[in-house]
């Protein structure tokens, strides 16, 4: 090859090569954080980042080897899905009376304000036994103890899902605040630990978008400071830590 056209073609290569690096995945892009990113998942049965993906993946491996069925319920979410959640439930309280002060902090019971779900950065999932039979809700406290059907998955997560990296955020610690206890959600802790410390500095009174949001006008910055330190940071302190 003459020289010239050998070293234009590598050069040519090369800024292709770091244009590639430019766009590739960013976990930590607000777009990305907000649930308004184009997340690429792990596999379509395992709907998470490839990091907790892969985690996930060997978690489930083990259990199954131990008749425990891991299966997701949720994984990654984006804004447009959290959204439709939120409107729903919001419109359902209002119908029942409730004000919308109340609709709200009914809601955030257990639901996120569209935005603000671990659920959109890829880290998050929700599971039950897929061994055992699905009746109405299944993401329902009691089904997770006690003679319930997914009383052994508990129990066998809470022996290894550590190992794998998964850790529960909303914990039955009575001094816990935030969102209730929430037996079937996991997060992947070695990415959501400094996802969530992006996250809580991120200005959520700019960037959340509240168009076409039930309530959304009561998403004030007072409420959205409260938010933050309840039900945001109100995660176990294991996922907290970096
Ligand atoms: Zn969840």
């Amino acid at each position: 090859m003459n020289r010239r056209l050998f070293l234009s073609t590598s050069l040519s290569l090369l800024s292709i090569n770091s244009y590639s690096k430019s766009i590739k995945y960013d976990p930590y892009s607000t777009k990305l954080l907000l649930g308004m990113g184009d997340l690429s998942l792990y596999s379509n049965n395992i709907p998470l980042a490839i990091d907790p993906g892969k985690a996930f993946e060997k978690m489930q491996t083990q259990a199954k080897k131990e008749g425990i069925i891991l299966e997701i319920v949720s994984g990654y979410r984006s804004y447009v899905r959290q959204k439709s959640i939120w409107n729903r439930k919001y419109k359902f309280n209002k119908a029942a009376g409730l004000s919308p002060k109340k609709n709200i902090s009914k809601i955030i019971e257990y639901s996120t304000i569209p935005g603000t779900s671990r659920h959109h950065w890829g880290t998050d999932v929700d599971i039950i036994d897929g061994s055992k039979p699905k009746e109405g809700d299944v993401l329902v406290t009691e089904k997770f103890h006690g003679k319930g059907p997914y009383s052994e998955l508990r129990i066998w997560m809470k022996r290894h899902a550590e190992k794998y990296g998964f850790y529960l955020p909303y914990t039955q610690n009575t001094n816990r605040k935030g969102f209730y206890y929430e037996p079937w959600h996991y997060s992947y802790a070695p990415l959501s630990i400094p996802l969530l410390k992006t996250f809580t500095q991120l200005d959520l009174n700019k960037l959340l978008i509240t168009d076409g949001l039930e309530g959304g006008t009561h998403l004030t910055p007072e409420f959205m400071s409260f938010y933050l330190e309840e039900n945001i940071l109100g995660v176990s302190d294991s996922l907290k830590k970096i």
